[in-house]
Protein backbone atom coordinates (compact mmCIF):
# COMPACT_ATOMS: atom_id res chain seq x y z
CA UNK A 1 0.00 0.00 0.00
CA UNK A 2 1.11 3.54 -0.87
CA UNK A 3 1.80 5.68 2.30
CA UNK A 4 -0.45 8.35 2.67
CA UNK A 5 1.71 11.47 3.75
CA UNK A 6 0.41 13.75 6.80
CA UNK A 7 -0.79 16.68 4.35
CA UNK A 8 -2.89 14.24 2.34
CA UNK A 9 -4.10 12.33 5.26
CA UNK A 10 -5.46 15.57 7.10
CA UNK A 11 -6.83 16.54 4.17
CA UNK A 12 -8.61 13.64 4.31
CA UNK A 13 -9.83 13.12 7.83
CA UNK A 14 -10.99 16.99 7.59
CA UNK A 15 -12.90 15.89 4.93
CA UNK A 16 -14.94 14.06 7.53
CA UNK A 17 -17.74 17.05 8.51
CA UNK A 18 -17.57 15.56 12.53
CA UNK A 19 -18.87 18.66 14.11
CA UNK A 20 -19.71 17.56 17.44
CA UNK A 21 -23.33 17.90 17.53
CA UNK A 22 -23.16 15.31 14.67
CA UNK A 23 -21.77 12.06 14.55
CA UNK A 24 -17.96 10.48 14.32
CA UNK A 25 -17.84 6.97 13.07
CA UNK A 26 -17.58 7.69 9.55
CA UNK A 27 -14.06 9.21 10.20
CA UNK A 28 -13.69 5.98 13.02
CA UNK A 29 -14.49 3.38 10.24
CA UNK A 30 -12.14 5.32 7.37
CA UNK A 31 -8.56 5.07 10.88
CA UNK A 32 -10.11 1.40 11.32
CA UNK A 33 -9.43 0.58 8.05
CA UNK A 34 -6.47 2.79 7.49
CA UNK A 35 -5.04 0.66 10.11
CA UNK A 36 -6.00 -2.55 9.48
CA UNK A 37 -4.38 -1.83 5.71
CA UNK A 38 -0.97 -1.83 7.79
CA UNK A 39 -2.48 -5.03 10.52
CA UNK A 40 -2.75 -2.82 13.29
CA UNK A 41 -5.86 -3.61 15.70
CA UNK A 42 -7.85 -1.15 17.28
CA UNK A 43 -10.60 -1.17 18.99
CA UNK A 44 -13.64 1.40 19.67
CA UNK A 45 -15.07 2.69 22.70
CA UNK A 46 -18.38 4.11 21.74
CA UNK A 47 -20.75 6.78 23.84
CA UNK A 48 -24.12 5.15 25.21
CA UNK A 49 -25.87 4.92 21.81
CA UNK A 50 -23.63 3.44 19.55
CA UNK A 51 -23.71 7.29 17.68
CA UNK A 52 -19.87 7.93 18.80
CA UNK A 53 -17.04 6.65 19.78
CA UNK A 54 -13.25 6.66 21.27
CA UNK A 55 -10.73 4.47 19.14
CA UNK A 56 -7.75 2.84 20.44
CA UNK A 57 -4.55 1.00 19.05
CA UNK A 58 -1.80 -0.36 20.03
CA UNK A 59 1.09 -0.30 16.77
CA UNK A 60 4.78 -2.45 18.95
CA UNK A 61 4.74 -5.16 21.13
CA UNK A 62 2.27 -4.95 24.44
CA UNK A 63 4.62 -4.00 27.05
CA UNK A 64 5.08 -1.40 29.13
CA UNK A 65 6.81 2.19 28.11
CA UNK A 66 4.39 2.84 25.32
CA UNK A 67 3.36 6.53 24.35
CA UNK A 68 0.03 7.52 23.76
CA UNK A 69 -0.83 9.83 20.63
CA UNK A 70 -4.08 11.53 22.14
CA UNK A 71 -6.37 13.28 19.69
CA UNK A 72 -10.05 14.31 19.92
CA UNK A 73 -12.12 13.78 16.50
CA UNK A 74 -14.62 16.24 16.42
CA UNK A 75 -14.45 19.91 15.61
CA UNK A 76 -16.62 22.70 16.45
CA UNK A 77 -19.19 24.48 14.17
CA UNK A 78 -18.30 26.61 11.23
CA UNK A 79 -22.24 28.04 11.75
CA UNK A 80 -22.42 31.83 11.18
CA UNK A 81 -18.47 32.14 9.80
CA UNK A 82 -17.87 33.60 6.69
CA UNK A 83 -15.62 30.88 5.04
CA UNK A 84 -13.70 31.55 1.72
CA UNK A 85 -14.18 28.07 0.99
CA UNK A 86 -15.93 24.72 1.67
CA UNK A 87 -14.57 24.10 5.28
CA UNK A 88 -14.95 20.45 4.70
CA UNK A 89 -12.83 20.74 1.33
CA UNK A 90 -9.71 21.57 2.43
CA UNK A 91 -7.11 23.40 0.51
CA UNK A 92 -3.63 24.57 0.37
CA UNK A 93 -2.32 28.11 0.11
CA UNK A 94 -0.01 30.18 0.75
CA UNK A 95 1.82 27.25 2.24
CA UNK A 96 -0.92 26.49 4.77
CA UNK A 97 -3.52 24.04 4.68
CA UNK A 98 -7.23 25.43 5.52
CA UNK A 99 -10.00 23.78 6.37
CA UNK A 100 -12.10 23.07 9.63
CA UNK A 101 -10.13 20.60 12.29
CA UNK A 102 -6.72 21.90 10.34
CA UNK A 103 -5.39 22.94 13.25
CA UNK A 104 -7.56 22.06 16.27
CA UNK A 105 -6.63 18.86 15.70
CA UNK A 106 -6.73 16.65 13.09
CA UNK A 107 -3.20 17.18 11.57
CA UNK A 108 -1.49 15.82 14.64
CA UNK A 109 -3.95 12.64 14.50
CA UNK A 110 -3.00 12.24 10.53
CA UNK A 111 0.52 13.29 11.29
CA UNK A 112 0.33 10.14 14.01
CA UNK A 113 -1.75 7.82 10.92
CA UNK A 114 0.42 8.57 8.06
CA UNK A 115 3.93 7.97 10.45
CA UNK A 116 2.02 4.37 11.03
CA UNK A 117 4.15 2.09 8.35
CA UNK A 118 7.51 3.97 10.03
CA UNK A 119 6.40 2.33 12.90
CA UNK A 120 8.36 -0.67 12.98
CA UNK A 121 10.74 -2.94 14.68
CA UNK A 122 9.56 -0.57 17.98
CA UNK A 123 10.58 -2.34 21.29
CA UNK A 124 8.25 0.15 23.11
CA UNK A 125 4.83 0.31 21.49
CA UNK A 126 3.04 3.96 20.37
CA UNK A 127 -0.41 3.69 21.48
CA UNK A 128 -3.47 6.10 19.09
CA UNK A 129 -6.15 7.32 21.48
CA UNK A 130 -8.80 9.19 19.50
CA UNK A 131 -12.19 11.05 21.36
CA UNK A 132 -14.99 12.28 20.49
CA UNK A 133 -17.11 15.60 21.97
CA UNK A 134 -14.01 16.92 22.93
CA UNK A 135 -14.79 20.46 22.14
CA UNK A 136 -18.13 20.55 23.73
CA UNK A 137 -16.56 19.47 27.53
CA UNK A 138 -14.47 16.48 27.17
CA UNK A 139 -16.97 13.83 27.38
CA UNK A 140 -16.05 11.10 25.39
CA UNK A 141 -12.03 10.70 26.85
CA UNK A 142 -13.21 9.79 30.24
CA UNK A 143 -14.02 6.30 29.24
CA UNK A 144 -11.34 6.03 26.84
CA UNK A 145 -9.00 6.89 29.49
CA UNK A 146 -10.87 4.78 32.17
CA UNK A 147 -10.45 1.60 29.38
CA UNK A 148 -7.11 2.55 28.51
CA UNK A 149 -5.77 2.34 32.18
CA UNK A 150 -7.46 -1.01 32.31
CA UNK A 151 -6.23 -3.11 29.38
CA UNK A 152 -2.66 -1.14 28.34
CA UNK A 153 0.75 -1.80 29.93
CA UNK A 154 1.67 1.15 32.02
CA UNK A 155 3.06 3.92 29.75
CA UNK A 156 5.71 6.37 29.96
CA UNK A 157 3.86 9.62 28.31
CA UNK A 158 0.39 10.95 27.01
CA UNK A 159 0.53 12.92 23.92
CA UNK A 160 -2.50 15.06 23.52
CA UNK A 161 -1.81 17.08 20.37
CA UNK A 162 -3.29 20.64 21.16
CA UNK A 163 -2.30 23.36 18.57
CA UNK A 164 0.57 24.38 20.64
CA UNK A 165 3.18 25.28 17.97
CA UNK A 166 5.04 22.00 18.84
CA UNK A 167 5.65 23.89 22.40
CA UNK A 168 5.28 21.77 25.28
CA UNK A 169 2.48 23.23 27.34
CA UNK A 170 2.63 21.75 31.07
CA UNK A 171 -0.71 23.29 32.52
CA UNK A 172 -4.08 24.18 31.04
CA UNK A 173 -7.08 25.78 33.76
CA UNK A 174 -10.23 23.05 34.28
CA UNK A 175 -13.68 23.98 33.13
CA UNK A 176 -17.12 23.91 34.11
CA UNK A 177 -20.13 23.77 31.89
CA UNK A 178 -23.42 24.87 33.15
CA UNK A 179 -26.86 25.80 32.10
CA UNK A 180 -29.10 27.38 34.46
CA UNK A 181 -33.20 27.39 33.63
CA UNK A 182 -35.60 30.22 35.37
CA UNK A 183 -38.72 29.63 35.72
CA UNK A 184 -41.79 32.31 36.79
CA UNK A 185 -45.21 32.99 36.64
CA UNK A 186 -46.60 34.46 33.19
CA UNK A 187 -48.99 37.30 33.13
CA UNK A 188 -50.01 40.30 31.40
CA UNK A 189 -46.99 42.21 31.64
CA UNK A 190 -49.46 45.44 33.07
CA UNK A 191 -49.64 42.98 36.23
CA UNK A 192 -46.20 42.77 36.97
CA UNK A 193 -47.01 42.36 41.09
CA UNK A 194 -48.87 39.02 40.38
CA UNK A 195 -46.26 37.32 38.08
CA UNK A 196 -42.70 36.19 38.27
CA UNK A 197 -40.31 37.30 35.11
CA UNK A 198 -37.72 34.24 34.50
CA UNK A 199 -35.42 36.93 32.30
CA UNK A 200 -35.82 39.37 35.12
CA UNK A 201 -34.60 36.94 37.48
CA UNK A 202 -32.25 35.71 35.15
CA UNK A 203 -30.45 39.09 34.28
CA UNK A 204 -29.68 39.46 38.40
CA UNK A 205 -28.27 36.00 38.43
CA UNK A 206 -26.00 36.57 35.35
CA UNK A 207 -25.34 40.37 37.35
CA UNK A 208 -24.38 38.09 40.49
CA UNK A 209 -21.91 36.32 38.18
CA UNK A 210 -20.29 39.41 36.28
CA UNK A 211 -19.75 40.66 39.87
CA UNK A 212 -17.98 37.52 40.96
CA UNK A 213 -16.16 37.59 37.49
CA UNK A 214 -15.04 41.43 38.58
CA UNK A 215 -13.84 39.76 42.57
CA UNK A 216 -11.36 36.74 40.67
CA UNK A 217 -9.61 39.55 39.18
CA UNK A 218 -9.37 41.36 42.16
CA UNK A 219 -8.48 38.72 44.24
CA UNK A 220 -5.57 37.78 41.99
CA UNK A 221 -2.76 38.65 42.97
CA UNK A 222 -0.07 36.34 41.62
CA UNK A 223 1.43 35.56 38.11
CA UNK A 224 -0.34 31.86 37.59
CA UNK A 225 1.09 31.96 34.27
CA UNK A 226 -1.97 31.48 32.60
CA UNK A 227 -3.57 34.28 30.25
CA UNK A 228 -5.28 35.84 31.88
CA UNK A 229 -3.77 34.68 35.35
CA UNK A 230 -7.31 34.81 36.94
CA UNK A 231 -10.11 32.22 37.02
CA UNK A 232 -12.64 33.85 34.31
CA UNK A 233 -16.79 33.16 34.98
CA UNK A 234 -18.76 33.83 30.98
CA UNK A 235 -22.26 33.45 30.57
CA UNK A 236 -22.32 32.88 26.88
CA UNK A 237 -25.91 32.10 25.60
CA UNK A 238 -29.33 33.67 26.98
CA UNK A 239 -32.46 32.73 26.14
CA UNK A 240 -36.00 33.41 27.27
CA UNK A 241 -39.79 34.94 27.35
CA UNK A 242 -42.41 35.68 24.98
CA UNK A 243 -43.11 38.93 24.54
CA UNK A 244 -42.94 42.60 25.62
CA UNK A 245 -46.13 42.42 26.64
CA UNK A 246 -45.88 39.13 28.77
CA UNK A 247 -43.95 38.44 32.13
CA UNK A 248 -42.00 35.99 31.21
CA UNK A 249 -42.55 32.35 32.21
CA UNK A 250 -39.25 30.86 31.21
CA UNK A 251 -35.33 32.11 30.89
CA UNK A 252 -32.52 29.88 30.54
CA UNK A 253 -28.49 31.02 30.15
CA UNK A 254 -25.44 28.35 29.70
CA UNK A 255 -22.29 29.56 31.13
CA UNK A 256 -18.57 28.56 32.57
CA UNK A 257 -15.66 28.43 34.69
CA UNK A 258 -12.85 28.40 33.79
CA UNK A 259 -10.60 27.77 36.75
CA UNK A 260 -6.69 28.31 37.63
CA UNK A 261 -7.81 25.97 41.03
CA UNK A 262 -10.30 23.65 41.26
CA UNK A 263 -11.07 25.40 44.29
CA UNK A 264 -12.16 28.90 42.72
CA UNK A 265 -14.60 26.80 40.77
CA UNK A 266 -16.13 25.18 43.87
CA UNK A 267 -16.31 28.26 45.74
CA UNK A 268 -18.25 30.04 43.44
CA UNK A 269 -20.92 26.97 42.73
CA UNK A 270 -21.19 27.24 46.54
CA UNK A 271 -21.67 30.75 46.39
CA UNK A 272 -23.82 31.04 43.45
CA UNK A 273 -26.44 28.27 44.78
CA UNK A 274 -26.50 29.68 48.20
CA UNK A 275 -27.42 33.52 46.66
CA UNK A 276 -30.19 31.57 44.41
CA UNK A 277 -31.57 29.92 47.33
CA UNK A 278 -31.61 32.71 49.80
CA UNK A 279 -31.65 35.74 48.19
CA UNK A 280 -33.59 34.67 44.89
CA UNK A 281 -35.74 32.49 45.57
CA UNK A 282 -38.14 33.07 48.33
CA UNK A 283 -39.18 36.22 46.90
CA UNK A 284 -39.92 34.27 43.69
CA UNK A 285 -41.82 31.79 45.37
CA UNK A 286 -43.86 34.06 47.47
CA UNK A 287 -45.13 35.39 44.67
CA UNK A 288 -45.75 31.62 42.97
CA UNK A 289 -44.93 28.45 44.40
CA UNK A 290 -43.88 27.19 40.94
CA UNK A 291 -41.26 29.23 40.14
CA UNK A 292 -38.29 28.16 40.76
CA UNK A 293 -34.04 28.17 39.73
CA UNK A 294 -32.17 24.99 38.44
CA UNK A 295 -28.58 24.74 38.09
CA UNK A 296 -26.94 22.03 35.98
CA UNK A 297 -23.01 20.92 35.18
CA UNK A 298 -23.04 20.21 31.75
CA UNK A 299 -19.74 19.40 31.20
CA UNK A 300 -16.77 19.34 33.94
CA UNK A 301 -12.95 18.63 32.94
CA UNK A 302 -10.57 19.38 35.95
CA UNK A 303 -7.38 21.26 35.28
CA UNK A 304 -3.85 19.87 34.12
CA UNK A 305 -0.90 21.36 36.22
CA UNK A 306 2.86 19.86 36.01
CA UNK A 307 6.00 21.05 36.89
CA UNK A 308 7.77 21.90 33.13
CA UNK A 309 10.63 19.17 34.09
CA UNK A 310 8.05 16.10 34.70
CA UNK A 311 8.73 13.00 32.30
CA UNK A 312 6.04 13.24 29.80
CA UNK A 313 7.37 17.36 29.53
CA UNK A 314 11.17 16.25 28.98
CA UNK A 315 10.66 13.91 26.76
CA UNK A 316 8.34 15.63 24.46
CA UNK A 317 11.27 18.56 24.44
CA UNK A 318 13.62 16.12 23.85
CA UNK A 319 11.75 14.92 20.40
CA UNK A 320 10.86 19.00 19.38
CA UNK A 321 14.21 20.65 20.00
CA UNK A 322 11.73 23.43 21.86
CA UNK A 323 12.80 23.78 25.46
CA UNK A 324 10.14 26.26 26.61
CA UNK A 325 7.04 25.11 28.31
CA UNK A 326 3.92 27.34 29.01
CA UNK A 327 0.41 27.10 30.06
CA UNK A 328 -2.45 27.17 28.21
CA UNK A 329 -6.52 28.86 29.27
CA UNK A 330 -8.13 26.97 27.47
CA UNK A 331 -9.34 23.48 28.80
CA UNK A 332 -8.31 19.82 26.94
CA UNK A 333 -8.18 16.55 28.01
CA UNK A 334 -4.78 16.30 29.39
CA UNK A 335 -6.51 16.90 33.03
CA UNK A 336 -8.53 13.80 32.12
CA UNK A 337 -5.21 11.89 31.63
CA UNK A 338 -2.92 13.32 34.24
CA UNK A 339 -5.96 12.81 36.74
CA UNK A 340 -5.60 8.93 35.79
CA UNK A 341 -1.94 8.72 36.40
CA UNK A 342 -0.15 9.12 32.86
CA UNK A 343 2.67 11.49 32.70
CA UNK A 344 1.04 14.14 30.14
CA UNK A 345 1.50 17.05 28.07
CA UNK A 346 0.22 19.00 25.91
CA UNK A 347 2.22 19.36 22.20
CA UNK A 348 0.59 19.70 18.32
CA UNK A 349 0.98 21.31 14.87
CA UNK A 350 -0.77 24.88 14.86
CA UNK A 351 -1.47 27.85 16.85
CA UNK A 352 -4.15 28.16 18.92
CA UNK A 353 -4.97 31.53 17.19
CA UNK A 354 -6.31 29.89 14.24
CA UNK A 355 -8.30 26.89 15.69
CA UNK A 356 -12.21 27.97 16.24
CA UNK A 357 -11.71 30.86 13.68
CA UNK A 358 -12.85 31.04 10.10
CA UNK A 359 -10.30 30.24 7.66
CA UNK A 360 -8.59 27.88 9.97
CA UNK A 361 -5.71 26.38 9.09
CA UNK A 362 -1.95 25.02 9.73
CA UNK A 363 1.08 26.14 8.22
CA UNK A 364 3.29 23.64 5.90
CA UNK A 365 5.41 24.33 8.33
CA UNK A 366 4.07 22.96 11.61
CA UNK A 367 3.42 20.12 9.28
CA UNK A 368 6.74 19.20 8.96
CA UNK A 369 7.45 19.55 12.56
CA UNK A 370 5.16 17.30 13.78
CA UNK A 371 6.37 14.86 11.42
CA UNK A 372 9.91 15.21 12.32
CA UNK A 373 8.14 14.68 15.72
CA UNK A 374 7.09 11.40 14.77
CA UNK A 375 10.10 10.23 13.51
CA UNK A 376 11.98 11.06 16.63
CA UNK A 377 9.15 9.15 18.50
CA UNK A 378 9.68 5.71 16.34
CA UNK A 379 13.50 6.26 16.97
CA UNK A 380 13.35 6.68 20.79
CA UNK A 381 10.46 3.48 20.87
CA UNK A 382 12.89 1.23 19.44
ZN1 LIG B 1 -8.86 20.97 20.37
Amino acid sequence: MKPIDTLEMSRRLVSFDTVSRGSNLDLIEFVENTLDDHGIESFRVPNDDDSKANLVATIGPEEPGGVILSGHTDVVPVDGQAWSRDPFDPWVADDRLYGRGTCDMKTFIAAALSAVPRMNSLSRPIHLALSYDEEVGCLGAPRMIETIADRLPPCRAAVVGEPTDMESVCAHKGIVALRTRVTGYETHSSQTHRGVSAVMTAARLVTYLDDAASRLIEECREDTGFDPAYTTVHVGVIRGGTAINIVSRDCEFVWDIRAVRESDATRLLDEFDHFCQNEILPAMRQRHPAAGIVTETLARAPGFDVAPGSPAVELVQRLTGITTTRKVSYAAEAGLFHEAGFPTVICGPGSIDQAHQRDEYVTLDQVAAVDAFMDRLIAAQR
